[in-house]
């Protein structure tokens, strides 16, 4: 029994810790509110920034394309699960994205964990931002590639590592919005860095693509970047409401990486309804100013109204719009308390975030009303005082 012991006594560790992490079985579709245990409660945890996760549109387009092509892919995407609508949407990512070639993967964690070792491989040089998305962190390790961590979105420490390095093959990873900070990467900066020293630029665009840039193309379309060099990823699971992701880039690059991911070559492909609900989805992100300006006035109404002194709201125009509070079992303590109100809020603590800077990630969506912001902010003003 001593592996079965040892297991047992590092999952106290973990309470001990305030460490251990809990599921809630939501019993009704993704909304402004969720019914756990029967009980209503209002959520500020999901990444379906525009409402789009429960949409009677997307629903619908789900709904008859079941008739047209069944339920599962029966293959991978190279053997015989690829379809028509996954080629139609592929067409669809690029052209939104303003892309010359977009491919489809099955989520954003396989998308990072398949691109990055795509890209760069033993002897090579990864240079990634401090605070990147495990799912690239992951990609990096599988690359076997030599991976240098800058301090978070500080472009000097880049340029500086990038003049370090010896390695012919460079790849520079960063998240355009940066999922448990909500800030905004300097994408200009860092591709002017790509090109100065001729690396590669893969930027994850998770929390940015539908609600960023002109009808929600994204972050770099924001910024009206565009280069050969960098190969966006978009994950669909967030503002499109669905699920799974993209790597778009040069029709060359994108070739490549259908010829080499592994997460893309050796896994069944995403059922052929998701690719028709998608399509649906991006219809309604593009004509989606409205959902988009909705999501703004709760950012500007929350941040508005949070009179904060001991804690601290980080700087970010995005959905994201974390309560930094620093001590695990203190975020615990506030978002525990926040339920007993009511109110769904996650506590983000290590190793999601770094050591010390435990959080409340609050995450908006054009779903909620400005009352259900209001009531977040005031209940936080109140329980920062205790
Ligand atoms: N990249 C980032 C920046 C993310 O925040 C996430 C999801 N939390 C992912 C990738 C993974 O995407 P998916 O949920 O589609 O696997």
């Amino acid at each position: 029994m001593s592996l079965l012991d040892d297991l047992r006594g590092q999952l106290s560790a973990l309470d001990a810790q305030h460490l251990r992490r809990v599921r809630r079985a939501n019993q009704i579709p993704c909304d402004a509110k969720m019914r756990v245990d029967g009980r209503e409660l209002l959520s500020f945890c999901s990444n379906d920034y525009l409402g789009l996760a429960a949409d009677p549109t997307v629903a619908k387009a789900l709904i008859e394309s079941v008739v047209r092509y069944g339920v599962g892919a029966g293959a991978s995407h190279l053997v015989s699960g690829h379809y028509d609508v996954h080629e139609r949407l592929e067409a669809r990512l690029a052209a939104f994205t303003g892309c010359e070639r977009a491919l489809y993967f099955t989520t954003g964690y396989m998308a990072n964990v398949g691109v990055i070792p795509a890209l760069i491989g033993r002897g090579d040089a990864i240079f990634a931002d401090r605070l990147i998305h495990a799912s690239l962190v992951d990609g990096a390790l599988l690359s076997r590639a030599n991976l240098v961590r800058y301090a978070h979105n500080d472009v000097a420490a880049l340029a500086r590592a990038l003049e370090e390095s010896s390695a012919s093959n460079k790849l520079i990873v960063t998240d355009a919005v940066f999922s448990m900070d909500g800030d905004i990467a300097p994408l200009a900066e860092l591709l002017a860095l790509a090109e100065q020293h001729d690396a590669w630029l893969l930027v994850d665009d998770a929390h940015g693509f539908g609600v960023l840039g002109p009808q929600g193309r994204g972050t770099l379309a924001e910024a009206g970047l565009d280069s050969w060099r960098i190969v966006l990823i978009g994950t669909l699971g967030k503002a499109a409401g669905v699920s799974g992701a993209f790597a778009a880039g040069h029709a060359d690059v994108i070739e490549w990486l259908l010829q080499k991911a592994r997460t893309g070559i050796f896994t069944t492909a995403s059922p052929p309804i998701l690719a028709e609900a998608l399509l649906a989805s991006i219809d309604l992100i593009e004509r989606g100013d409205f959902r988009r300006e909705r999501l703004h006035t709760m950012v500007d109404n929350f941040r508005g109204s949070l009179k904060l002194r001991r804690w601290q709201l980080l700087p970010s125009r995005t959905a994201i719009q974390p309560v930094l509070i620093g001590d695990n079992a203190e975020a615990l303590r506030v978002s525990d308390a926040l339920r007993d109100a009511g109110v769904l809020v996650p506590a983000i603590r290590p190793p999601t975030v770094p050591p010390g800077t435990a959080r409340l990630r609050v995450s908006l969506s054009a779903r909620h009303e400005v009352e259900d912001v209001l009531r977040l902010a005031d209940l936080l003003n109140a329980l920062e005082e205790f």
